[in-house]
C-alpha cells in the first residue's frame, strides 16, 4: 500500500453572479485565469490570491494546487 496524492481532475464551477453550476475538466499543469459562465456570459476572474478560477469558484482547487496542498505549497504557476 502506497499512499498516492488523489487529483482531482475535474471541478465545479459555481457562478457568483447567477449561481449557475457547471462542470468542467482541469488540465494537469495549466490554470485557467478565465472562464465564461454558461448561465450568464459572465466572464468569471481569480479572486485576488488565487490562481485561477476553479480555486476561487470550484468546488475543488486546481491540480497543481492539489499536489501542493499537503506541502503547503503556495503557487502553483508562478503567477
Ligand atoms: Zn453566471
Amino acid at each position: 500500500m502506497t499512499e498516492t496524492v488523489l487529483i482531482e481532475y475535474q471541478s465545479t464551477l459555481t457562478c457568483p453572479h447567477c449561481g449557475h453550476c457547471e462542470t468542467e475538466t482541469m488540465a494537469a499543469d495549466a490554470c485557467q485565469f478565465f472562464y465564461d459562465c454558461k448561465g450568464c456570459d459572465a466572464l468569471l476572474r481569480p479572486k485576488e490570491g488565487d490562481c485561477c478560477v476553479f480555486c476561487s469558484y470550484g468546488d475543488i482547487p486546481c491540480p497543481p494546487i492539489q499536489a501542493a496542498q499537503p506541502k503547503g505549497g503556495e503557487e502553483c504557476c508562478g503567477g
